[in-house]
């Protein structure tokens, strides 16, 4: 009876287990130098992303998923837009907005670091139209200047710096569940 328990959990782990939970991806510069990372992590109300850089100009810079996962250095903007599935106005504090893709600026220290845990609300790494792995995929690109939180169509927020493709079906993908039930306490707390 203990092994048919055995057998039925570790059924029921790997049903559960289907779906990309997290991800991480590598960033670049224009240069095509790796300068940093960004974890993807499925949440209840969105994707948190933590970043992880170096080598910026000290201060705040734009953040936004755009919506291809295609990163040609040197200004990126085969990337295309900012990822927008509804349709909306680009900006944080736009009253039409705001784009899926728009994250909070994130700031750079004065040795050019960012250590940065944002969340990009309402988006999923599942299935369905608000996914960042949806087709290809998406990209994260961090700007030389900040988003103003409300110009269109990108916040004034200058150049394209620093670019990471986030592509579905790739490496860097956990689709296991925590089965450490404190990890899953701390989970629900936050
Ligand atoms: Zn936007």
């Amino acid at each position: 009876m203990r092994y048919v328990l055995v057998i039925l959990l570790f059924l029921l782990v790997s049903c559960q287990s289907n779906e990309v939970t997290s991800k991480t991806i590598d960033m670049y510069n224009a240069d095509g130098d790796m300068v940093g990372t960004a974890e993807l992590l499925e949440q209840p109300d969105g994707v948190q992303v933590k970043i992880k850089l170096e080598g910026l100009e000290p201060g705040f810079h734009g953040a936004h998923v755009h919506e291809f996962p295609k990163c040609d250095a040197p200004d990126f903007e085969s990337a295309g837009n900012h990822f927008d599935p509804e349709g909306n106005e680009h900006g944080l504090m736009h009253p039409e907005g705001a784009h899926l893709g728009d994250l909070p600026n994130v700031e750079a220290d004065d040795g050019g670091l960012v250590d940065a845990e944002l969340m990009l609300a309402g988006a999923t790494l599942t299935d369905g139209k608000n996914s960042i792995l949806t087709g290809e995929g998406t990209s994260l690109i961090i700007t030389d200047g900040q988003d103003d939180g409300v110009s269109q169509p990108g916040g004034d927020s200058g150049a394209r710096i620093i670019c990471g493709e986030i592509k579905s079906g790739d490496q860097g993908e956990s689709t296991e569940s925590p089965t450490d039930p404190t990890e899953l306490n701390e989970e629900q707390e936050e």
